[in-house]
């Protein structure tokens, strides 16, 4: 090949480029052209490595001609990829059409526990009592010890814990209870209160369990308190939640820190007493465990006086929330489906 021959071989070369490059229709096509061309083993690439193996005298003219193509080719390259990124940007304005109606921002709506916590926060202000919190973590001592439940104490098997240590000192709180001592502590008799949170169990997560859940917890105390005025605060709390045609039921039962204690029902306010799935053909659903407060409860918290009882109970706000609204799986909380969240407003 002498420098003619090559010369022209360029010139069909840049040719045939400039007349391909003008098809392109988008930045994928005209990357792959440049590739072709410019790349490492493209055209160029491969006609520079046969320079060394060519007469010495044609040497410095072919590289002069080949960067030459080289120039047009690249100053054809820039000017076709400017012509397609403008008329991109044409396209993309003469699709907006602006005569469809705009995106609907997402609104929010509030979870149903926090409707049921509202809603029973209402219930026991409009009684006189304060709303109160507490840390969601723990040390053994409010958890446990404080609500007469020493180390090795049997009751403590109730509960599934979260320990945040080796030593077993600091945990999650398994219950809202914890609460009680420490506004037993600041606060002087008579008081009170309730106390709305987040509460930790390691249990399963299935239909029933979560192992984060919500609980109330409420605790009166002064002198001369009874079981009759539990009784009094319970019912009217049960028949503002779930309506005056709800009957309310006492059963004997256990908590390490009170005593008595009891489980409370409501009849069912599916099948209203007659039995179904819902309430597992009883007529009645567990709603609140209570009782009168442990006197070593009492003694832990500091609180001295002779005539001073009380009484404390505690709820599961899914639970209430399950009942109140027909939800039949407590996940259906925690998976923030906006379709379930939605309907409770
Ligand atoms: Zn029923």
């Amino acid at each position: 090949m002498d420098e003619k021959d090559l010369s022209l071989k360029l010139e069909v070369i840049v040719a045939e480029a400039i007349q391909r490059l003008s098809k392109l229709n988008n930045t994928e096509e005209l990357e792959k052209w440049r590739i072709q061309y410019f790349g490492r083993k493209g055209i160029f690439a491969s006609m520079t490595s046969q320079i060394p193996s060519m007469p010495v005298e044609m040497k410095p003219q072919a590289g002069a001609l080949i960067n030459s193509a080289k120039r047009k080719l690249t100053e054809a390259f820039e000017e076709r990829k400017k012509n397609l990124l403008t008329l991109q940007d044409k396209k993309t304005e003469f699709n907006l059409n602006f005569g469809l109606p705009g995106l609907k921002p997402e609104t929010g709506s509030l979870h149903p526990v926090t409707l049921v916590s509202r809603e029973i926060v209402r219930i026991f202000q409009g009684l006189g009592f304060g709303v109160h919190t507490g840390p969601e973590i723990e040390t053994d001592f409010y958890n446990f010890e404080a609500l007469n439940m020493p180390a090795d104490h049997p009751a403590r098997d109730m509960w599934d814990t979260f320990y945040l240590d080796s030593e077993r000192k600091f945990l999650l709180r398994t219950h809202t209870s914890p609460v009680q001592i420490r506004v037993m502590e600041k606060i002087s008799v008579p008081l009170r209160i309730i106390a709305i949170g987040k509460t930790f169990r390691r249990d399963d997560f299935d239909a029933s369990h979560s192992p984060v859940f919500h609980q109330v917890e409420g605790l009166m105390v002064g002198p001369d308190i009874t079981f009759s005025n539990l009784k009094a605060v319970l019912i009217f709390f049960l028949k503002e939640l779930f309506g005056t045609r709800v009957k309310v039921n006492f059963l004997p039962s256990y908590f390490p820190f009170t005593e008595p204690s009891a489980e409370i029902s409501i009849s069912c306010v599916i099948c209203e007493g007659k039995g179904c799935q819902t309430c597992g053909f009883t007529g009645w659903l567990e709603i609140l465990g209570a009782g009168m407060v442990h006197p070593e409860v009492f003694r832990k918290s500091g609180i001295q006086q002779n005539n001073v009882t009380g009484f404390a109970f505690g709820a599961g706000l899914e639970r209430i929330a399950m009942i109140k609204y027909g939800i039949d799986d407590i996940r259906q909380f925690y998976t923030g489906d906006m379709r379930f969240l939605k309907q409770f407003g």
